[in-house]
């Protein structure tokens, strides 16, 4: 089956780093990490409902502004999520413009903020442009392992990695899809009726197999009901889809300790978004700066065991040498790469 959530990124990879994620079938989005957002159009920025920023560097959060500039006058809530010092942040760019006018606006945008610290969800404050975009605190949602969001068809995990600076790394997992076979509902002789979204939200909450179901069974004249276990259901006239994950890391040094995160974090990822602003040659000033190798960032890859790796954030002392990034994080994520020792 087709993922139900595409992925892109948002620039070339030498230019500001940003993964946007729009679901099919809905009008709805996610992105990570805010820097230049100019190639999303206004529609694709409309859609947005969850946007997670990794660090407050330029590079990742200058396009508040520009979001913000398309969504005044919109009826909408928006769910942000950044590190510690995240809400003082995004009042200040608030702070920085007048808001006389926008009272009067029928519109509220409300922006939904919270601050993820290694524990958790640690703070979080709204801001609503009917209140001139005052602070209001809220309280964090409950600590849920390293679940920081969830929404309907999907949970995103967050992990706190080191860049000199704490850094969030995030995963997206998609809720399992399950699918209901309409032809083999009338070969068992079943109808099709609101009893099929229980059924569904008891195979999402892993309800035992002997669960009892009440399904609707075809008669002559009109539907009556029957009694089924989920199991048989499950064997029957049910497809489960496991839900895609998608994995998005930039901006860390290379560490044992960082590596050990992002495989855990990024664990079997469908693909993940993998920062590779170096080559390995230039291993000392990737570790100055805080930033991967395009080996490192291969190998950690490997040790994931993801399906599939997208570099990104390329620095652009390599203009006109994209192709040797992705070749060198290509082969120690294939381990093809001999000399893959790390330093
Ligand atoms: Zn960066
Ligand atoms: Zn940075």
């Amino acid at each position: 089956m087709r993922p139900i959530v595409q992925w892109q990124l948002v620039n070339d990879p030498f230019g500001d780093p940003g993964v946007y994620g729009e679901f099919m079938f809905e009008k709805r989005a996610v992105l990570f990490d805010l820097g230049d957002i100019a190639n999303l159009s206004p529609r694709k920025l409309l859609r947005l409902g969850h946007v997670f920023v990794s660090h407050a560097h330029m590079d990742h959060f200058a396009g508040f502004d520009a979001l913000l500039r398309v969504l005044l006058g919109r009826n909408l809530r928006l769910y942000l999520y950044g590190p510690s010092g995240f809400i003082d942040r995004l009042e200040h760019k608030l702070r920085a413009y007048t808001w006389n006018r926008i009272r009067s606006y029928g519109e509220n945008l409300v922006l939904d903020v919270s601050e993820i610290g290694p524990a958790g969800p640690s703070a979080r404050a709204s801001f609503q442009s009917k209140e001139s975009f005052g602070r209001e605190p809220l309280t964090p949602a409950a600590r849920e392992e390293d679940t920081i969001a969830r929404a309907e068809g999907f949970r995103v995990r967050a992990a706190t990695l080191d860049h000199e600076i704490p850094c969030l790394a995030f995963a997206f997992e998609e809720e399992r899809h399950v699918n209901v076979w309409k032809n083999r509902l009338a070969e068992e002789g079943l109808a099709v009726g609101p009893w099929l979204r229980k059924l569904k939200k008891a195979v999402l909450a892993d309800a035992p197999d002997e669960t009892p179901i009440r399904a609707a069974a075809r008669g002559d004249e009109e539907t009556h009901t029957v009694e089924r276990s989920l199991g048989e259901l499950k064997r029957t006239v049910l497809e489960i889809v496991s839900g895609q994950k998608v994995a998005y890391v930039t901006d860390v040094v290379y560490h044992e300790d960082n590596a050990a995160r992002i495989a855990a974090l990024a664990s079997e990822a469908d693909i993940l978004f993998i920062e590779t602003p170096f080559l390995h040659e230039d291993a000392e000033a990737a570790a100055k700066k805080c930033h991967l190798t395009a080996r490192q960032a291969g190998l950690i890859a490997r040790r994931a065991r993801t399906k599939r790796m997208v570099p990104f954030h390329f620095s652009p002392r390599y203009t006109g040498r994209a192709e040797d990034i992705r070749r060198e994080a290509e082969a120690a994520f294939a381990g093809t790469d001999e000399t893959a020792a790390l330093r």
